[in-house]
């Protein structure tokens, strides 16, 4: 059964995008994932379609309205979970993305301006999800981002089966680094144990590698990975 995604948006001329290229891209030709689109300004109010007004309590800027989003919501809403990309949503993770990708698929909501009236969003149950702790000026480049995440571990998607287990955040360690032709260039040559050949020998190098740079780089995730480990007698 396909991977269904359901973006609600303002702007549907941005989907697919970047995921109609390369390994999405093909997913989607061959129906390994759907995309369908609608447009938000459909269910807007009024001659001029309106979707937002300005916020109580006031302040710069507009929300999106409620009514509008819910209609917009309503219009598509099934078993699938329905995720609000925003800003104060918790941080997009490798395990969330992988229950994602196992689950049937999602409803995506996309805001703008300053975002969407809260009721909206309690009232439908959304799970908000941001992707980075930074303001971007719309949702749907969060969305093409978890979307991306998500359909490269749907079955078929990539080439080798186990390209994923051993990748960064695959467990809490970031990747160790990758080397290839010409083993020397601009005087700097590969990692001696990488041409050994001796396959133990490269695994605990690339593995010692990993945690060098988790420790040096993100002690969030190092904290997590050394209570993750089993307790050493
Ligand atoms: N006023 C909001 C705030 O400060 O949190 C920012 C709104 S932003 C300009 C407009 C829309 O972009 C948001 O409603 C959300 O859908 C999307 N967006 C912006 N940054 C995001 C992020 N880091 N993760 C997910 N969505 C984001």
């Amino acid at each position: 059964m396909s991977f269904r995604a359901t973006v609600l948006t303002l702007f549907p001329e941005m989907f697919p995008g970047p995921l109609g290229h390369s390994l999405a891209g093909r997913a989607l030709e061959s129906g390994i994932w759907t995309l369908d689109c609608v447009n938000i300004r459909n269910f807007g109010l009024g001659r001029h379609r309106a979707v937002d007004d300005t916020p109580f309590g006031g302040g710069a800027g507009m929300v999106m309205r409620p009514d509008v989003i819910d209609a917009a919501i309503a219009s598509v809403r099934d078993e699938r979970q329905l995720i609000a990309l925003t800003p104060r949503g918790a941080p997009l993770t490798q395990a969330r993305v992988r229950d994602l990708a196992a689950g049937g698929g999602a409803i995506l909501l996309c805001g703008r301006y300053e975002g969407f009236d809260q009721r909206v969003l309690d009232a439908n149950g959304a799970e908000e999800i941001s992707v980075g702790d930074y303001v971007l000026s719309g949702g749907e480049i969060a969305a093409l981002a978890l979307l991306d995440a998500a359909i490269r571990l749907l079955p078929g998607v990539m080439g080798a089966a186990d390209s994923a287990a051993e990748e960064s955040f695959a467990e809490p360690l970031l990747e160790y680094p990758h080397f290839t032709r010409p083993a020397e260039w601009r005087g700097r040559a590969v990692p001696e144990t990488l041409l050994s050949g001796h396959h133990q020998a490269v695994a605990d190098w690339r593995r010692a590698e990993a945690e060098t740079i988790t420790r040096a780089r993100r002690p969030d995730l190092w904290a997590r990975y050394i209570a993750s480990q089993p307790a050493r007698p």
